[in-house]
């Protein structure tokens, strides 16, 4: 963790979720309790269908609701596209861009990413932006070179520590169990910290570094006690309100 900034654990139900499953997330701040107060913010990343209703439900609860990727125009002819300020407009107040999901299965790529965290960031939304490297550019060690590539080409110019959040995910780690050392974990998370400080400045040392890819409430302690690990991006763990808030709770025994 890094002192001075208040963590985020965010949840990304990914193509998960039905009107019914909003019950996990009446649970989820239900099950808030006094010792998470002031500690941790909390967001749940719910598919598109979903942010209206999840908004209102959860409104006025320790609980934000975002959504998981924009369009990077207002509005126009993008059949099946959403904005920002849709995502705004259903009630939303944070976005998650550049998933190595949508990277994969959408081609997008770091110019196309850095243009949707501008639209993020112009509709008002906590922006969360993802990096990671695959498995094949770990073996090469190539890691820190692509994360490097990728931060420079995702990221706008002139983002603050209070509209943009970095999530590192390495891509081999999403959804498969598999977690790397603390150690790697240091190294990047160190790593992706000196670079925003090189290029924010202060902005860059209080911007919020999540870790993502098969954080459990069995590793949460551990994941959170990296230098450098301002939060968690949850994928299924967060489906299940008893994980995600054994996830919160690591937070604030930690904090
Ligand atoms: C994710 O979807 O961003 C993610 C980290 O998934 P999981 O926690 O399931 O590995």
């Amino acid at each position: 963790m890094t002192p001075e900034i208040t963590p985020l654990v965010a949840g990304n139900w990914k193509m998960n979720g039905l009107l019914q499953s909003l019950e996990e997330l009446e649970a989820v701040s239900q099950g808030y309790d006094k010792s998470m107060q002031g500690q941790l913010d909390i967001l749940v990343c719910v598919p598109a269908t979903l942010i209206r209703e999840a908004s209102q439900r959860l409104n006025a609860t320790p609980v934000s609701i975002g959504g998981q990727d924009c369009h990077f125009n207002q509005n126009g002819a993008h059949t099946g596209d959403i904005s920002g300020e849709m995502i705004a407009d259903s009630g939303g107040s944070a976005v998650i861009v550049g998933h190595s999901e949508r990277r994969t299965d959408h081609g997008e790529s770091n110019g196309l990413v850095r243009k949707k965290a501008e639209a993020g960031i112009r509709a008002g939304l906590l922006t969360i932006i993802c990096i990671g490297e695959t498995e094949e550019q770990r073996k090469q060690g190539q890691t820190l070179d692509v994360l490097k590539e990728q931060l420079e080409g995702s990221v706008p110019d002139g983002v603050t520590s209070s509209d943009t959040v970095i999530a590192y995910e390495p891509v081999w780690a999403i959804g498969t169990g598999l977690t790397p050392t603390v150690h790697d974990i240091a190294e990047v998370h160190g790593f992706i910290r000196a670079y925003l400080e090189g290029r924010f400045g202060e902005s860059g040392s209080h911007m919020r570094i999540l870790y993502g890819g098969s954080v459990k409430p069995g590793n949460a302690v551990e994941l959170m006690a990296v230098e450098h690990v301002d939060g968690a991006l949850v994928g299924g763990a967060s489906l299940k309100s008893e994980d995600f808030l054994g996830i919160c709770q690591a937070y604030s025994n930690i904090a």
